[in-house]
């Protein structure tokens, strides 16, 4: 199925229904060979919009992503890259992760560097960051889309409060607004987009970039049977994901809610992931749901579920509801 295209909130830009992140795999769990396959398929799929951010793999994954682009000879104009700042990349001293606006300028030009481009299309605060006063935060963004070296700002798990916070004071001093929010959103973690952000959507006007579809990959049902070798949450480094994936005190009632959506799954002549991402397709205010992959036959099967997302009825929607339902944080 092609490639259909969404408007990020209220901005003028087309984003892919589908992107493509480097969270973890990039630069850590897979060798470049398969990063640069997985771009590819992704790029010739027709997504249009690749997710990094500084912390990941402590900027080893920008510097990855970066190459293939290069190599690529893609037009720049053809795809959006993001970067993310918050957690920092190679250096852990003071001033060197946070939002101060040295660290929002510096992190910036390191992305730039390591990513090989000359813009950002997209630059997210990666988390709140309260010792820093709002006014410094909007201006420091506002300031680098001024300079030409990003041309949208957002946020990553902001709540709602704060981000109309940032939108008072950007309306207050004339600065550009943030744009676009990037949650996690799946069928065991909703509330966030569906209830508190749900005021935002119309009005000042939100995007939302979705995370962690598939749950770090629970959603897929590997983890229904053991700790699968070389997967996600058996990575070592990866100790603390694990722990908070399997050790949720809701973990059991996932992994029985995984069994019963892979018999819908199954009736539908699809697989669990599929299902699963076809599901966050369905959310009319999720501007892009972005898919991790440390396989390129695993991308390959999860843009079927565009297809997929064509024959949820509402009806069916519903039942997967009710089966995830008791499960959701
Ligand atoms: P998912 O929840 O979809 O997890 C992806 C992982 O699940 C893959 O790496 C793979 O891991 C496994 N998987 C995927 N497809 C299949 C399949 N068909 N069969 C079996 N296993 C499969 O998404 P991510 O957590 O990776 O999030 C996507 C992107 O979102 C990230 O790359 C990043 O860009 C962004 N993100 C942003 C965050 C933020 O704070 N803003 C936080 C987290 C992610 P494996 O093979 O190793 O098991």
């Amino acid at each position: 199925m092609t490639m259909p295209y969404r408007q990020l909130g209220k901005t003028g830009i087309k984003i892919s229904a589908l992107s493509f992140g480097a969270w973890v795999t990039f630069g850590k769990q897979i060798g470049d060979p398969v990063a640069e396959k997985l771009l590819h398929t992704a790029y010739d799929a027709g997504i249009n919009f690749f997710d990094n951010a500084e912390s990941y793999a402590d900027g080893q994954a920008e510097v990855v992503m970066g190459a293939i682009l290069k190599k690529s000879g893609w037009r720049r104009s053809s795809y959006l890259v993001s970067s993310k700042v918050f957690f920092g990349g190679e250096g852990d001293r003071p001033n060197e992760d946070g939002l101060s606006r040295k660290h929002i300028v510096e992190a910036c030009h390191g992305a730039l560097r390591r990513l090989q481009v000359d813009y950002l299309d997209l630059y997210y605060c990666h988390r709140p960051d309260a010792t820093v006063p709002m006014v410094e935060k909007c201006r420091a963004m506002h300031d680098l889309i001024v300079q030409g070296k990003v041309l949208y700002w957002g946020t990553s798990e902001w709540s709602a409060a704060e981000i109309r916070e940032a939108h008072a004071v950007c309306d207050e001093l004339g600065l550009y607004h943030p744009v676009v929010e990037q949650p996690q959103y799946n069928l065991f973690h909703r509330a966030r987009v569906e209830k508190e952000y749900a005021s935002l959507y119309r009005a000042p006007g939100l995007g939302t970039t979705i995370w962690s579809p598939l749950a770090s990959g629970l959603l897929t049902g590997k983890y229904n049977a053991g700790m699968p070798e070389g997967a996600r949450l058996n990575v070592a480094g990866l100790e603390w994901l694990r722990d908070s994936v399997l050790k949720d005190p809701k973990a059991k009632k996932k992994l029985s809610a995984v069994t019963k959506l892979a018999a819908i799954a199954e009736g539908l002549g699809t697989s669990l992931p599929c299902l699963a991402i076809a599901w966050c397709l369905k959310n009319p205010r999720v501007s892009t749901v972005i898919l991790g992959a440390s396989k390129v036959e695993q991308l390959t099967e999860n843009l079927k579920s565009l297809e997929v997302a064509e024959r949820l009825t509402p009806q069916l929607v519903r039942k997967i509801e009710t089966i995830s339902g008791s499960a959701a944080d």
